[in-house]
C-alpha cells in the first residue's frame, strides 16, 4: 500500500526565506532533532553554495558516524549539469538530490526570457539526473518548479522524461501558493494517472491553503496508488507565507477525518513535536504564534465557561488530540537565582560549571580547555546563548563541530 513521507525543508526553503537565519550549528541540531523525530528526509542545505560547504560534509560524517540514524540528507541545485558536477566534487558523499527547473509558460517566457524554450529544459532536466546518477545519486527528485500554473500536458511530458532518464520521483511545486485543496487533487491525480511516478509536494501558503494543499495532494498520490512525500517547514516558515508546518500536517494526517487509511511513515515520532518547535523558534528568533496547531500556548488552553468545564469533564469535549503525544505536560525549569551563562567570552571556570550541570564529564585538563574553547566559538557563530544540547554535541562531536564553524571566505 502507498504511505506518505516527510521531507522537512527548514535548512533549505526555511532559511532563504527573508529575515530568517540560522548558524551553521543550528542548522546542524535541527537535523539532529529531525532525525530524533523519525522524519524520512531533510533537505540540507545548497552543495554549491561555498559557506555551506564544511556544515555539509561535517553532517555527512554525523551520518557515518550514526549521530544521525535514518534521517537521509539532500542538496538541493538547479537541473542543470555543472550544478551537479559542482555537488559532487563540493560534497563527495552526497547520495540524495533535488534537482530544481521552471515549468510554467510565465516562468520559461519571462524568466528564462528566451535562454531555455521547453524542450530546452527537458534536455537540461534529464541531463542532469543522467550525470547525478553516474555520480553516484541514490536517489534523485526533480522538481518542476511553478507545476501548479504549468500546462498539465507540458508537466506529464516533464515527469515522464524525468522518469525515463532515471529519476525517483518528481516534485510537484506549488510555488506561488495558487492551488487549491481541488485543483491539487485532480492536477496530481493526472499526472500520477499518465506517469505512474511517486510524488513530492511543495506547497506554500500564500492563500493560507498550505496544509490543505499537501494532505489533497497525498491524498491524490495515495488514491493513484503511489508514494507521497509531503514537504514541510518546522513552525511553517518558508518563503513569503511559509511552506507547510511540520507538526500541523502530522496531525492532519493522524486526526484528519477520513485519514485513517492514508498512512503516514511509521517512523513519525510526535513525541518530539514540542522540544523541535521551540528549539527552531527560538534559533529564528521568531515566537510560536499563540494559536498555532499541537504547539501553540493556547492549543490546549480552555477559558469559558462551558469549553473549561467540558474539557475537565472529558478532555475529548474539545480536544482533538492529547497534548502529551506531541511531547508537552512535563514541567519546564526556569532557574531564577543565580545564573552562570556562557558567552563567547566567558572564562574557563564559568563553562566548566555549565558543563557540570550537564553531567558532561572531561578526560582531564586539557580535554576540558579544548572543549571549553569550542564552545566560545560556539557562541561567536551562534551569537545567542547556547541551549544544552547544542553545548553537549560541541562536547561529543568536537572535531565536527570545528567543522561546522568553519568558513573560509
Ligand atoms: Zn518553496
Amino acid at each position: 500500500m502507498a504511505k506518505i513521507y516527510l521531507i522537512d525543508v527548514t535548512n533549505r526553503d526555511g532559511v532563504q526565506t527573508s529575515r530568517i537565519c540560522l548558524s551553521k550549528l543550528q542548522k546542524t541540531m535541527i537535523n539532529i532533532y529531525l532525525d530524533e523525530m523519525g522524519i524520512f528526509q531533510s533537505e540540507f542545505g545548497f552543495p554549491t553554495t561555498s559557506h555551506e560547504l564544511n556544515y555539509l560534509n561535517a553532517n555527512l560524517e554525523l551520518v557515518s558516524k550514526n549521530a544521525i540514524k535514518n534521517l537521509r540528507l539532500s542538496g538541493w541545485v538547479r537541473a542543470i549539469k555543472p550544478d551537479i558536477e559542482a555537488a559532487f566534487k563540493n560534497v563527495p558523499k552526497l547520495k540524495y538530490l533535488n534537482l530544481s527547473i521552471s515549468t510554467s509558460d510565465q516562468m520559461i517566457k519571462h524568466k528564462f526570457q528566451g535562454k531555455l524554450d521547453y524542450a530546452g529544459i527537458i534536455k537540461s532536466m534529464t541531463e542532469a539526473v543522467k550525470l547525478a546518477k553516474k555520480s553516484g545519486a541514490q536517489a534523485i527528485g526533480v522538481n518542476a518548479e511553478d507545476a501548479s500554473r504549468s500546462r498539465l500536458e507540458y508537466l506529464i511530458e516533464f515527469v515522464e522524461a524525468a522518469k525515463e532518464a532515471g529519476a525517483d520521483r518528481f516534485r510537484y511545486c506549488d510555488t506561488l501558493g495558487f492551488d487549491t485543496p481541488f485543483s491539487i487533487y485532480d492536477r496530481i491525480s493526472a499526472v500520477v494517472e499518465a506517469t505512474n511516478m511517486p510524488v513530492e509536494i511543495h506547497c506554500h501558503n500564500d492563500l493560507g491553503l498550505v496544509v490543505a494543499n499537501s494532505i489533497s495532494g497525498a491524498k491524490a498520490a495515495f488514491d493513484n496508488g503511489v508514494d507521497s512525500y509531503i514537504n514541510t517547514c518546522i513552525n511553517g516558515v518558508g518563503e513569503r507565507a511559509g511552506n507547510a508546518d511540520l507538526v500541523s500536517v502530522i496531525l492532519a494526517i493522524f486526526y484528519g477525518s477520513g485519514m485513517q487509511k492514508y498512512k503516514l511513515d511509521s517512523k513519525v515520532n510526535l513525541k518530539k513535536a514540542w522540544k523541535l518547535s521551540k528549539y527552531a523558534s527560538y534559533a529564528f528568533g521568531i515566537p510560536i504564534p499563540i494559536n498555532h496547531p499541537g504547539v501553540g500556548a493556547n492549543a490546549f488552553a480552555h477559558e469559558s465557561g462551558i469549553h473549561a468545564d467540558g474539557a475537565l469533564k472529558d478532555r475529548r469535549n474539545y480536544e482533538l488530540y492529547n497534548y502529551e503525544e506531541l511531547g508537552r505536560g512535563e514541567p519546564e525549569i526556569v532557574d531564577t537565582g543565580r545564573n552562570i551563562t556562557v558567552g563567547e567570552y566567558s572564562g574557563i571556570k564559568g563553562f566548566r560549571n555549565v558543563y557540570e550541570r550537564l553531567a558532561v564529564k572531561f578526560k582531564n585538563d586539557k580535554e576540558a580547555r579544548k572543549i571549553l574553547e569550542l564552545a566560545r566559538y560556539a557562541n561567536v557563530h551562534n551569537q545567542k546563548p547556547l541551549v544544552e544540547d547544542e553545548l553537549k554535541f560541541v562536547a561529543n562531536y568536537p572535531e565536527i563541530a570545528r567543522k561546522i564553524f568553519t568558513m573560509n571566505p
